[in-house]
């Protein structure tokens, strides 16, 4: 199923006139055992996500021992409390989406000594039960992180669920470029197709890459 996600990836790429290196193919691997996730990276993957800090810090460090080349990034939630435990253990993290946590990640960076790249997460379909920053706060939130030397990847959203999702990584895009930020985390295993046209640099894949979860 790897094969057939890159593949849907890479064609979804040149269809929109782009490279389809650069797509980065987060594999969730949330609810998944560790038995699982070792035969992706055999067959080289190398970027993986997880959704809950505890799940991860359960899973990976052993995993990590083991493929030292392998990146975790963060797609769900934070909880300040845990902005430590995230900041030594994910390379990467998709949901920065209000200013506490600003202040919670740019604390727990400095004190592990280690700079992690972030994504600002946008309640795209105005949803404040899916988190998100509401697009009208996103450039105080923005200029905070900034100010706060939080290292900026780009915008992430997850849109309303049984909708056409075009729309909204158009405007995710949009808000991106209107904001002078790169990276795009968008497309999930329903829709990632759809984001890569649109632009996303980063689609976090589940369900098509391990099948359904239990
Ligand atoms: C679970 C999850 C995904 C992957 O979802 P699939 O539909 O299984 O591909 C992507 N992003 C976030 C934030 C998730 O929680």
């Amino acid at each position: 199923m790897l094969a057939d996600v890159a593949a849907r990836i890479a064609a979804a790429a040149r269809l929109a006139q782009r490279e389809p290196a650069d797509v980065t193919l987060v594999a969730v691997s949330k609810t998944h055992p560790a038995e699982r996730i070792a035969p992706l990276i055999a067959a080289g993957q190398r970027v993986f996500g997880e959704n809950r800090v505890q799940e991860a810090q359960a899973k990976w460090p052993a995993l990590r021992a083991a493929h030292p080349a392998v990146a975790l990034h963060l797609v769900g939630r934070l909880q300040s409390n845990k902005a430590g435990d995230a900041v030594r253990l994910f390379d990467c993290i998709h949901s920065l989406d209000r200013l506490s946590l600003v202040s919670a990640l740019a604390g727990a960076m400095d004190r592990a000594g280690r700079q992690v790249p972030c994504f600002v997460q946008v309640d795209i379909g105005e949803e404040a039960q899916k988190g998100g920053c509401a697009i009208a706060g996103l450039p105080l939130l923005l200029a905070e992180a900034r100010a706060a030397g939080i290292p900026l990847a780009g915008l992430m959203c997850v849109p309303p669920l049984a909708v056409e999702p075009a729309p909204y990584f158009a405007l995710l895009a949009r808000l991106a470029d209107d904001n002078g930020l790169a990276g795009l985390s968008m497309g999930m295993s329903g829709d990632f197709e759809t984001a890569v046209t649109l632009g996303a640099t980063h689609v976090r894949v589940g369900s098509a890459l391990f099948g359904a979860r239990g």
